[in-house]
C-alpha cells in the first residue's frame, strides 16, 4: 500500500503563485478561494531581516483533527494516507475548520469546507498534483514513501527535514526541507 506525501523545499520558492493558480484551474475555484496558499513570514531583527516564503496547504495528518472532531464521518482517512471529505455526509457544522491547526479548509460556494486533496484522481494514475508539476522551481515533491526508489523517498534520506506545528501531535504528511 502506497504512503502519499509531500516534501516542500521552502527555500526555492520564489512566491510566483503558479502552484495557486494550478490548484484553483484544476478544482475550478473563483479567484478569492484556494486550497494552498503562500505565507510570507520575517525571520530576524532589522537590519538584517530576511523574508521567507513558506507554501501551506492541508498536511493530509496521519493524526487529523478534523477527522476526530467531525460528527459525521464526512471527513475520512484512505489507506493510502489521503484526507478527504464526503460531501454527502457533510452537514457544514464547521467543527473541521475550527479543529485544523493549520487553517487548511475553506467554505466553498455552498458553505461546505473544501480543501487540498493530495488531487487523489492524479496519483491513482501515477501522476503529480498540479501544484507540483506546475512549479518551475521544483519546490514541491509529491510520491509514495513506501517506495524506496521514489524522488521523495530518495530526497528524504538525503535531507533534513521539518514538519509544521509539530507540537499539536498531528503528524503531518507534508514535510519541509531544513535551512
Ligand atoms: S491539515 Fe487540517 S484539514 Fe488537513 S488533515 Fe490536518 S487537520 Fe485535517
Ligand atoms: S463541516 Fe462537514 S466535514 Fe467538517 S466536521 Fe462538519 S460534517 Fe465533518
Amino acid at each position: 500500500m502506497a504512503r502519499y506525501a509531500m516534501l516542500i523545499d521552502a527555500s526555492r520558492c520564489t512566491g510566483c503563485g503558479a502552484c495557486r493558480v494550478a490548484c484553483q484551474m484544476q478544482h475550478q475555484l473563483p479567484p478569492n478561494m484556494s486550497f494552498n496558499r503562500l505565507e510570507f513570514r520575517e525571520r530576524g531583527i532589522f537590519p538584517t531581516v530576511k523574508q521567507e516564503i513558506v507554501p501551506v496547504q492541508c498536511m493530509h495528518c496521519d493524526n487529523p483533527p478534523c477527522l476526530h472532531v467531525c460528527p459525521t464521518n464526512a471527513t475520512y482517512k484512505r489507506s493510502d494516507g489521503i484526507v478527504l471529505v464526503d460531501h454527502d455526509k457533510c452537514i457544514g457544522c464547521k467543527y473541521c475548520m475550527t479543529a485544523c491547526p493549520y487553517d487548511a479548509r475553506t467554505l466553498n460556494e455552498k458553505r461546505v469546507p473544501e480543501k487540498c486533496k493530495f488531487c487523489s484522481e492524479y496519483v491513482v494514475q501515477g501522476q503529480e498534483p498540479p501544484c507540483a508539476s506546475t512549479c518551475m522551481c521544483s519546490v514541491r515533491i509529491f510520491g509514495d514513501l513506501d517506495d524506496p526508489d521514489s524522488e521523495i523517498s530518495k530526497a528524504m534520506a538525503k535531507k533534513s527535514v521539518y514538519q509544521l506545528i509539530p507540537e499539536k501531535g498531528t503528524r503531518p504528511r507534508i514535510y519541509y526541507v531544513k535551512k
